[in-house]
């Protein structure tokens, strides 16, 4: 059985222990990846510290086209890494382009355009006051190293998206996939470490154990994190202790809120796809839904239509739209929380019931007569299912809203645009959208309040999160 390399200053790096990569389709190994040692991810660190000042010296017009060359090969390689998301994270291939079902073609469509368009971006130098006695000129410095830590729902196009806007702006980075999906984030890096310079770009695999090594080492300047939060909980401990900024991606309770003026037919496919995109293992994910009384069955009733339709099954067979949730210890999450909603009373709309071996399956569940309070209202399901609840008044919609300790997105539904807007405005989550759900634009800011953490990614806002300002302040 092959066993995947490291990518460590441009050279492939193997090592004694590796781990089994699962199909969560099937159950079969599909090959192995090195579990990293901490000497390997020192030789990580000290690979990219080591390329860092020569990369941020190149003229920024270098770095730029060099990124552009980046976005070439993962267009070129997109057949060949998509198929190593479909058989590792299970999300089916699906078709290309911002109009089609979001699969594993749409997840390297993304990982192109997120390429481009931080590539694209310029960060130039800003004049924050001047007068007859001093101009003050603000420059955006790289941090140094970055330390990446990726999750297993959007492997490549997180990493992507923690990869690309660091590099552009002069860092370089040691990225470590997460343990259910590396050898797709490998292949990625090791083919776009092709057109780098050596050791702007390096990949460690294994453990949490591994990342803990890497975030915990004094050799890095800033850590971008995407996960759980109790993950990011720990690595913001760690940080603290170097004195090292991060930015926090956590998990979110997203909730969508149906006001009494919105059609439900017009709006059903989009809830639909706010709640299930990649089987609802998405952090942006409509996780609560809050219907007003006057439409609640005509909504649960569209959902259902949909949600029953939908084909699920083994992502690399044609014309499948849903797959496998990605992993074990996720799929038990889902299983429980929807036994306890059964246990409180709940109706199961549809689904809620696993399909059977072999793979990791679960129907699209509709959930209905829970209130504020059931576990699968208040924790996080990052899975096919969607508690659906009724309310009377929207100041109660919006108090549910917000009563968690979770602030990452929400929506709100209604063919009023200005009473929506007005709503939206009172929700506390960092991205509130109208008449649609979980439409990040690379041209965006996108970050979490509260529990969902800090920081920003996309566009200019991101770009600068992966710089420090430096002020020259001259007198005159
Ligand atoms: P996780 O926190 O279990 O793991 C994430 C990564 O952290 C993995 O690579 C893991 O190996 C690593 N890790 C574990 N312990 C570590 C430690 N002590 N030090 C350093 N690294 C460590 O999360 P997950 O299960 O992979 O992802 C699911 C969660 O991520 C969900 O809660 C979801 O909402 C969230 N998420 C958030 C966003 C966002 O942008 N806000 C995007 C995707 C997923």
């Amino acid at each position: 059985m092959k066993t995947y390399l490291n990518t460590i200053n441009g050279q492939p790096v193997g090592s004694d222990k590796s781990f089994e990569s699962i199909n969560p389709a099937t159950g079969e190994v599909l090959a192995r990846a090195p579990i990293s040692t901490q000497a390997q991810v020192s030789e990580a660190i000290a690979a990219a510290r080591a390329a860092q000042p020569g990369w941020a010296a190149r003229p920024d017009a270098e770095r730029k086209a060099l990124t552009m060359k980046i976005a070439d090969v993962i267009k070129q390689n997109a057949p060949y890494l998509a198929e190593w998301v479909t058989r590792e994270q299970g999300k089916p291939l699906g078709g290309v382009g911002p109009d089609q079902v979001p699969g594993a073609r749409f997840e390297l469509w993304g990982c192109e355009v997120w390429t481009q368009v931080p590539a694209s971006l310029d960060l130039p130098v800003e004049v924050a006051f001047e007068d007859d006695t001093r101009r003050d000129e603000v420059y955006r410095k790289p941090y140094g190293v970055i330390a990446a830590i990726a999750p297993w729902n959007w492997p490549l196009l997180i990493a992507i998206w923690q990869i690309i806007p660091s590099i552009r702006a002069g860092n370089t980075v040691v990225l470590k996939p997460s343990e259910y999906t590396t050898i797709g984030t490998l292949e990625l890096v090791r083919l776009i470490s092709e057109v780098l310079p050596k050791g702007v770009v390096n990949t460690v695999s294994g453990p949490g154990e591994v990342g803990s090594w890497l975030v915990s080492d004094p050799g890095i300047d800033k850590i971008m994190f995407t996960g759980s939060g109790p993950t990011g909980k720990k690595i913001a401990e760690a940080a603290a202790r170097n004195m090292v900024p991060t930015t926090m991606e956590l998990g979110g309770n997203d909730a969508a809120i149906v006001l009494p003026d919105a059609d439900p037919k017009a709006m059903a496919m989009g809830l639909f796809w706010g709640a299930f995109l990649n089987m609802g293992q998405t952090c942006a994910c409509a996780k609560r839904l809050y219907v007003h009384e006057s439409l609640f069955d005509q909504t649960v009733q569209a959902l259902k239509e949909i949600a029953q339709a939908v084909p699920m099954g083994n992502g690399m067979d044609d014309g499948m739209v849903m797959g496998p949730i990605q992993n074990k210890m996720q799929f038990d999450k889902v299983v429980a929380l929807v036994e306890s909603a059964k246990q409180a009373g709940a109706t199961i709309v549809c689904g809620g019931n696993p399909t059977g071996g072999p793979g990791y399956f679960y129907p699209l569940t509709l959930v209905t007569g829970l209130k504020d309070g059931a576990r699968l209202v208040d924790e996080e399901q990052f899975g096919p299912v969607l508690p659906i609840i009724k309310y009377s008044s929207v100041d109660d919609a919006v108090a549910s809203a917000n009563r968690l300790d979770a602030g990452l997105g929400a929506s709100v539904w209604s063919s009023d645009l200005e009473a929506a807007r007005r709503v939206a405005s009172r929700i506390q989550a960092g991205t509130v959208w109208i008449n649609q759900h979980g439409m990040i634009h690379p041209m965006v800011p996108f970050g979490g309040i509260k529990g969902s953490g800090y920081g920003v990614e996309f566009g200019i806002d991101g770009l600068k999160a992966v710089t420090q300002p430096q002020v020259i302040s001259m007198k005159k």
